[in-house]
């Protein structure tokens, strides 16, 4: 298996043929729910704890999804009802689950590397399920298998990351991807929602939306994440969207056949206007969901052989 890795951490420092494996076993699954059976013996006896600092609807549900799917126990932890909130640090609340010998940890925390820490710290193979600003890298793993059942390939292709790539953890997550599999990604937004030498990481930067878009493949929105905003870096939503929201007019400088593609949750009318993201057309924001169970069920079964036998 060319997966050898006992956690999933980030994107970054994966092999092509790591992230390959990954999305030829999702490709798998996808088949495999769609013919609406399943294979509830692999993961049988195994424990999957989701253990989310932050909310999550698509991430946790799909986590939940893909463990019961594949037949381990699930429980989700509830940080509002644990006892994080009385004041247990992020390892005494590691080494709780530990003695209860959790297999599988999906982790989400608003602080960027809280993942990597718990993954120093623990038995069990840890999944990065979005770390602040770092990395989702499940995220980017089922926007590469939606982008590969549309186009056929993933090299070559022109991808447009558009917004608020500064606070994006998917951003980052997709531009390692995308960049290691051979894409030209450009990253569109106001220089205040870029981070500073973004260059660096193999892209290039565009300051307006219809050069950013010409001739893009893929166009993938992101949310603008006032919640990570220290101060206002943004004008109105409005003048936002009029800028930086992608609308008919402005998609109609990228391909014909581009996808619009969205992480979700979705603010309408701020970075996407609902007739683009509602567009079976163009669209494909319902199928990445879809795509993102397949992605956690290859990610988990990968992991529940890899994790025995390494460090
Ligand atoms: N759901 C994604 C994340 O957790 C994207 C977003 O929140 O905007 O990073």
């Amino acid at each position: 298996m060319s997966y050898r890795q006992k956690h999933l951490l980030a994107i970054e420092g994966l092999e092509p043929p790591a992230i390959a494996h990954l999305l030829d076993l999702a490709e798998s699954y996808v088949l495999l729910n769609r013919s609406g059976r399943t294979q509830r013996d692999l993961l049988r006896g195994r424990t999957l704890i989701n253990l989310f600092f932050e909310d999550s609807t698509r991430t946790r549900t799909s986590f939940e999804l893909a463990g019961k799917r594949l037949g381990a126990d699930v429980i989700n932890m509830s940080v509002s009802t644990s006892s994080v909130n009385k004041g247990e640090t992020l390892l005494d609340t590691a080494w709780t689950l530990n003695a209860m010998h959790c297999d599988l940890l999906v982790v989400r925390h608003g602080e960027s590397g809280a993942p990597a820490l718990l993954a120093q710290k623990v038995d069990a193979a840890v999944i990065n399920a979005g770390d602040g600003t770092h990395e989702h890298p499940t995220q980017a793993l089922l926007d590469a298998l939606t982008i590969r059942r549309r186009k056929g390939r993933i090299e070559g292709l022109a991808v447009a990351i558009c917004g608020d790539v500064l606070h994006s953890r998917v951003a980052r997550s997709n531009i390692h991807l995308l960049t290691t599999l051979g894409c030209d990604v450009r990253v569109v937004g106001p220089a205040t929602l870029l981070p500073a030498e973004v260059e660096r990481l193999g892209v290039r930067a565009f300051h307006d939306m219809r050069a950013g878009l010409e001739g893009a493949d893929i166009v993938m929105m992101l949310r603008l994440q006032k919640e990570r905003m220290a101060r206002g870096l943004v004008p109105s939503a409005r003048e936002y969207f009029r800028f930086w929201g992608l609308d008919a007019e402005k998609l109609g400088y990228a391909k014909k056949d581009a996808l619009v593609m969205h992480p979700g949750p979705m603010n309408r009318g701020v970075e996407i206007d609902s007739e683009v993201a509602d567009d079976p057309a163009r669209s494909v924001i319902k199928e990445q969901v879809e795509m993102g169970v397949a992605v956690r069920m290859a990610v988990l079964d990968t992991l529940s052989r890899s994790g025995r036998n390494d460090a």
